[in-house]
């Protein structure tokens, strides 16, 4: 298996330090609000990943964290008058309903940042007993001269680490690019009791303390969007090498790229922010997914709703597929292709899987007999379940989507429209059956007429 890896720049064959065990953690969802498109870009990428990797190895240990400790939390709790955990415990439910929504499977491990401060705190303290941090005022504060190779994966020499975004001036810093394991917290604002006075840890060093805490020094694969690279990931680095001896962190580090909406980068002040929330209020959250899967997962994406549409007609096709196979049994022990899982396993090359997966589609329409058709399905189950898609029934498929058009469309009233209309068909009343046909037409359902009886489609 073939991963590209930001530390190298390159594409790299990937193997687990352990050949049994493959440890992966993923920066997961700051829970003050509600997650958007683009935050759900990683979760489907490292979703489809973890499931590629379980196929692999007898053990995957997936970690995706839930910070649930941040200046904006606490904002959007002072600003309801709640405390904290109102404000997380909500966001973070819907995060994950949300997910679930879109066919990502929960991670083996979601870690609260509230549930390790003990492991957050012993961190700290060793990168101050070892110098590579120090107190000041209150803070305390990662020094980056200490680290020889800190720049490292992003690739910024330090005058570019010092223009970094993000790199805040203050006077109790040593040296600019110095950044916060601890800062101190007011009298109103959420703290807790450490050796350096009450306070509330820097988001970076959350992250190497989960990840530490759940999977060991050094972990197989680290993940995010590419916009984490610095400082937080570079930060990340410095943090845990520093604080294991030197030993190395992440050895594969995977970044996906960023989604834009109508070629415009998402943002509150365009007023395009689009809520995975909102989105699924409408649309199909295999859908969705199905976008977020068409582009290579380290090239941008651009949403828009003629890629939207285009997905509802791919997933169209390939439960009409599906569909056509329903009178066969998937065969037993028939996997995905071989072309299929080796475009996944060349750093997850999800558009030329979906091609193979289309060429599948096509080749249940023109199987003919028994054998060949059950063993197509199963080819094309597993395909799917590799991706997280078509793990409906094309019944559901078909009539969840009819049932979106109106509130009152639910399956059951389709089902029995059709029930009806085979009813007048066998007793040859032409009439009725066309009025039947104009009414589910009228509701958005397609009804066509073959020698095996009715079939639908969404309009
Ligand atoms: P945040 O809650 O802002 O820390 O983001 C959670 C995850 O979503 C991180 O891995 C980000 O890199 C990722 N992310 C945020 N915005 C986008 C976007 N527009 N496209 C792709 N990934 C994004
Ligand atoms: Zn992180």
């Amino acid at each position: 298996m073939q991963l590209h890896n930001t530390l190298s720049g390159r594409k790299e064959v990937f193997t687990p330090l352990d050949p049994l065990r493959v440890t992966m953690y993923v920066c997961g969802p700051t829970v003050y609000s509600y997650a958007h498109i683009g935050n759900a870009r990683p979760a489907v990428v490292f979703d489809v990943l973890a499931r590629v990797l379980r196929r692999r190895y007898p053990e995957v240990v997936y970690v995706r964290n839930v910070t649930d400790i941040d200046d904006k939390i606490n904002a959007a709790a002072a600003k309801e008058g709640v405390d904290i955990r109102v404000i997380t415990d909500r966001y973070a439910a819907i995060y994950h309903q949300d997910m679930a929504a879109l066919g990502v499977a929960p991670p083996d491990h979601a870690p609260r940042v509230t549930e390790h401060l003990p492991q957050i705190l012993t961190m700290i303290g060793r990168l101050v007993a070892s110098g590579h941090a120090y107190a000041a005022e209150g803070h305390v504060l990662f020094h980056t001269p200490s680290f020889a190779d800190y720049g490292k994966l992003s690739g910024r020499d330090e005058q570019a680490l010092m223009a970094g975004a993000r790199v805040e001036v203050a006077p109790y810093k040593k040296h600019p690019g110095d950044f916060v394991l601890w800062k101190p917290s007011s009298e109103d604002q959420p703290g807790w009791d450490s050796p350096w006075g009450r306070g509330r840890p820097g988001w970076h060093i959350e992250c190497s303390a989960m990840a530490e805490a759940l999977l060991g020094e050094t972990i197989d694969i680290h993940g995010g969007g590419h916009d984490l690279i610095f400082p937080h990931h570079e930060n990340e680095i410095a943090q845990s090498v520093c604080a294991h001896g030197g030993k190395a962190f992440a050895r594969f580090w995977l970044h996906n790229g960023f989604l834009n909406v109508e070629s415009q980068k998402m943002s509150k002040s365009v007023g395009n922010v689009l809520l995975v929330h909102q989105l699924l209020e409408t649309l199909p959250g295999e859908a969705i997914r199905l976008v977020l899967l068409t582009g290579h997962y380290r090239q941008p994406v651009d949403w828009g709703a003629e890629m939207v549409a285009e997905a509802r007609r791919k997933l169209d096709r390939l439960y009409g597929a599906l569909r056509e196979l329903e009178d066969v049994a998937p065969t037993d022990g028939v996997s995905a292709p071989e072309a299929f899982v080796a475009a996944l396993e060349d750093d997850l090359n999800t558009p030329m899987a979906l091609a193979e997966l289309f060429e599948l589609a096509r080749a249940a329409n023109k199987a003919v007999d028994a054998a060949e058709r059950g063993r197509v399905k199963a080819q094309m189950l597993d395909a799917g379940a590799m991706l997280g898609l078509l793990h409906q029934s094309p019944q559901q498929w078909f009539y969840g989507q009819a049932s979106q058009t109106g509130p009152d469309d639910d399956a059951t009233s389709i089902e029995a429209l059709l029930a009806e209309r085979a009813e007048a068909r066998r007793n040859r009343q032409w009439a009725d059956s066309d009025r039947i046909r104009d009414a589910l037409r009228a509701r958005g359902v397609l009804v066509e007429d073959s020698r095996d009886g009715q079939r639908w489609r969404r309009a």
